[in-house]
């Protein structure tokens, strides 16, 4: 998976760095999020997705890594 962000919308509600923290993280200004790994590990997939379903803002963007692969 390839994961983006939109900084410039997100609330600071921290709920992405909570659930996925090896992911994403909160700048010490803002609090806005920090993406740490835009290509994270299998293992971690499914805390992205609800790191992503959970973002108040609708923010975190998931998409397949490249074309053809859906990883
Ligand atoms: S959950 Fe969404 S709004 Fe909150 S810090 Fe993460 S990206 Fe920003």
């Amino acid at each position: 998976m390839e994961i983006s962000v939109d900084r410039d919308r997100c609330l600071g509600a921290g709920m992405c760095a909570l659930t996925a923290p090896e992911v994403f993280d909160q700048d010490e200004q803002e609090g806005r999020v920090l993406l740490l790994d835009a290509r994270p590990p299998r293992e971690r997939h499914a805390a992205v997705r609800i790191a992503a379903g959970v973002c108040p803002a609708s923010v975190i963007t998931v998409a397949p890594r490249g074309s053809s692969r859906a990883d």
